[in-house]
This record gives C-alpha cells, structure tokens and sequence, in this order.
C-alpha cells in the first residue's frame, strides 16, 4: 500500500515509512491511497470469524509486500490476547474496548503499533527511541504495549500531578525499556518538549526518534478491526455474554436484553462513537469503506464540540479546549480531522455522521440512570456515547438497525466520578496488579537541556 500525506498527493511512501515518520514531512498525516475491500468470503463471515483473523484480514493490505503473512498472523496474536465483546443493554448494544492492560481502547492501537514497529527495524543496529507527551491515557497504552519489545526505547513525559494515580502507576511502574519523566508543568510543556527535541539537530544525529501519538497510521488501522468483528456479529444477530470483567452490577441478566436486542440483526449497525481527536472514528470509517456492515456513526462529544458543529454548519472552528469529566476527549482542535476531511466531503459526513454534545451534568445522569435501568456501569466517555444516541432519538432522528455504543474504557478507571453514582464499581484483576507496582518516574523541570541530557 502506497500512503500519501493529507497536504501532498505526489510523494508517497510505504507502510514502513508512513508509520515510522508518524507525522509526513510538510506536517500533513498519512492516509492510505485507497481504501481497500474485504474480500466477499470475508464479509460474509465476519459475524463468526475469530478476532485475530479478522484482524489479520483487516491490517493484511495495508502492510502488503512489507510484513509476510506469517509475521501478521504472529503478530495479532502476540497483540490481542483478548478482543472486544458485544453486550446488549436494553435495546443497545455496548462495544467493550477496555478488556486489555490498560483497560481503554487505546491498547487496541498501541499494541500493533509496538509490534510493527520491532519488526519492520528488525535489521537496524540502532535502538529506536521512542518520545510521548501523554495527559494520562495515551501514555499508560503505548508504555505497556511497548514494555519488553527488542529494539525500542521509549521515554514517556507527563505532567506533575495531573494524572490519576492508576494512570500514573502505568506509565511509571513498568521501568525495562520504558522510561517515565514526570514533568513541572502542563501538558502543553510535555508537549513542547518533546517537539523541541525533535528539532534539536543534535539530538538528531545521536538517536533514532520516533513519536507514537494518535495520528501514527499504524495505530489507526488495528482499530478498524473491532468495528468489522463488532458489526459482523451485530449483523449475525450474535453478542457475547458477559465476560468476568464486564462490569455488571450482580443479579441483572442480560439474557432479558439479549431477547429486547434481538429483532435488530440482519441489518446494519450505527455506531456511536465517544470522540476526543476521532482517530477512533475515523478508523471505524475505513471499517466502513472496507465493507464492513456500518450503516453510519454518531460522533459524541463532550462540550468540546468542534465537529459536531462543523456537521451541523460547515464551519471548522479549534478552540482551546475546555476540561471536563471525560477528560480524555477534551480536544478542541480534533488532529484526526484533516484525515477524515482527506476522504470525504462536508456533505459525504453529514450523510454518514450524526454528531451529538454532552455536558458533564447530562453525563453524569446518564451513568445513574443506565446504572439503574440495566445494572450497567459506564465510564463517563462510554456515557457522553449513550446519552448522544438519547439526544438524537429525542430529536427524532431514526436509527434503524442495531445501535452499539462504544464504551472506551473501564468504569474503574474513572472510579471518582463514577462511584459517588452508582456505589463501589468491580476493579479487574489487571488494573489490581497496576495499583501494587512501584513508581519509577524521574522529576524535571520543562527545560529542554534537562530532557536532552537524560536522553
Ligand atoms: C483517547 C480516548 C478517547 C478519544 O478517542 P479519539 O480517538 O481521540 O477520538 C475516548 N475515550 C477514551 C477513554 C480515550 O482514552
């Protein structure tokens, strides 16, 4: 596959490139020359395929003639010990993206991303070091998907105090290959240093840098996967019954909702999606364009509603960003954008996206009330999806077909807004063990000579 920047048609580079690169050289993001097809056979079954295969299936064109088959197939495997499950609630259904180590849909990426990565410099002697300025999420995903990989060094920065202490422990409780700074400052001075050092021509000639933030291509197309695997099983009229982390609250069947969600397959499905820099949404387009069985998304976002404005009047305007609860989403100048508007028209989104705004207070009663309805604990992100898929049906907006929210992290990671509501939420074991680890972060000062001499 040929990628091309989103401001430059006339250089494009592969895979290995486009993903190493990060950000294409005239500051623009690479997107794929075309979006490929499932191949029919593929299609038709991807409602009882296994996840990884349909992994496989998804990321093979993108990465054809550069990672061999057996290396991909390895590769998803070693990547997804666990998947993404469908659980209906109510008339819904709810997408579970927060069943890997960090318990948020950014492992999805950040682990096939680590994986790429070590193969495609199988041959470098050079380690590959790795700069990420995190608010909290991002960071916690690519420090745990990169912890053991051969060949790269990653130093995550963030800023002190402003993360949660789970948040932190992931970053910094891993030590090996993943370094962790904690940052006197904001998150726009992690931001600031880490761009700093990527223009420092010293720096430059002594290491091998790369970034590993949310516009990287090769953390966008694993995402397209749990779409096509959701979708397809959506389709098929199938979920999957409650895992042992689903957090459910004792004593609430969902055989009953299985029965209410059951009239909607045969169709396909709408999906809402919570957004922040809609590099999860734009995925979930490309699972469309593939072939997916999407009929089309809702775009949730918190009061940073940047799209969802430029759907409803064609005005693309970044604001500074405004802090709320589903503060991973607080994005006012949204980088995934110039993707999305790379591929399709104003009039093309609006055909295909609906976009909804959620306030804090409106998120938080609608944690209490599906809490109440379904005994199902949302995270404030998965609860800006549902109450925006409440707003649109209130609106009299018809969504036919089975609508699934994605549910984009794991309630008790955001415990402090979640159990003033619903009362004590079910911790996985695997966010547990991550409270237990020590932490080993180092404190500087925002300085770029500080930061140059660590690295
Ligand atoms: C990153 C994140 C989002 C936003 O995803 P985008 O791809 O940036 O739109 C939503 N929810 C959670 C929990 C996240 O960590």
């Amino acid at each position: 596959m040929r990628y091309y920047s989103t401001r430059n048609r006339n250089d494009p580079v592969n895979f290995a490139a486009a993903a190493l690169a990060g950000l294409a050289p005239d500051g623009g993001l690479f997107i794929p020359a075309e979006i490929p097809r499932y191949p029919e056979a593929v299609k038709s079954s991807l409602g009882t395929m296994d996840y990884r295969d349909i992994a496989f299936e998804t990321i093979k064109p993108y990465v054809q003639g550069e990672i061999p088959d057996s290396v991909l197939s390895d590769l998803v495997h070693s990547a997804y010990p666990f998947t993404a499950p469908i659980i209906p609630a109510g008339d819904r259904l709810v997408l579970e993206l927060f069943h890997g180590p960090t318990a948020a849909f950014k492992d999805f990426g950040a682990r096939f991303m680590a994986r790429a990565f070590s193969y495609l410099r199988r041959n470098e002697e050079k380690p590959l070091h790795i700069l990420v300025a995190t608010s909290g999420d991002t960071g916690g995903a690519v420090a745990d998907g990169f912890f053991g990989i051969e060949g790269i060094t990653v130093t995550v920065l963030y800023p002190k105090g402003r993360v949660s202490p789970l948040q932190e422990r992931q970053i910094a409780g891993l030590g090996g290959n993943i370094g962790a700074l904690e940052v006197e400052g904001s998150f726009d001075d992690c931001q600031a240093l880490v761009k700093a050092a990527f223009s420092d021509g010293d720096l430059r000639k002594r290491l091998v840098l790369s970034s590993a933030n949310s516009i990287n291509v090769s953390r966008l197309i694993p995402q397209a996967v749990y779409y096509a695997a959701a979708a397809g099983r959506a389709f098929a009229g199938k979920t999957d019954s409650d895992g042992e982390v689903t957090p459910r609250a004792g004593g609430n069947s969902i055989a009953a909702d299985r029965a209410r969600y059951g009239a909607a397959a045969g169709q396909p499905a709408t999906m809402c999606v919570p957004s922040g820099n809609f590099g999860n949404l734009t995925a979930g387009l490309y699972a469309m364009e593939m072939g997916a069985p999407i009929r089309g998304f809702i775009a949730a976002t918190n009061i940073n509603k940047t799209v969802p404005d430029y759907l409803a009047n064609g005005k693309y305007e970044i604001r500074p960003s405004r802090a709320t609860i589903s503060n991973a989403m607080d994005v006012g100048a949204p980088s995934n954008f110039e993707r999305m508007a790379a591929h399709w028209s104003w009039e093309e989104m609006r055909r295909i996206i609906k976009g909804a705004s959620v306030n804090d207070e409106e998120t938080r009663k609608t944690i209490a009330l599906v809490f109440k309805e379904y005994g199902y604990y949302l995270d404030p992100h998965g609860a800006v999806g549902w109450n925006a898929a409440d707003q649109l049906a209130n609106a009299g907006v018809l969504i036919a077909g089975p609508l699934a929210v994605l549910a984009t992290a794991h309630p008790a990671k955001f415990a402090g807004t979640v159990e003033p509501i619903t009362g004590p939420v079910p911790i996985p074991p695997s966010l547990q063990q991550v409270m237990e680890r020590p932490l080993m972060a180092e404190t500087i000062p925002a300085d770029i000579s500080v930061l140059k001499e660590i690295l």
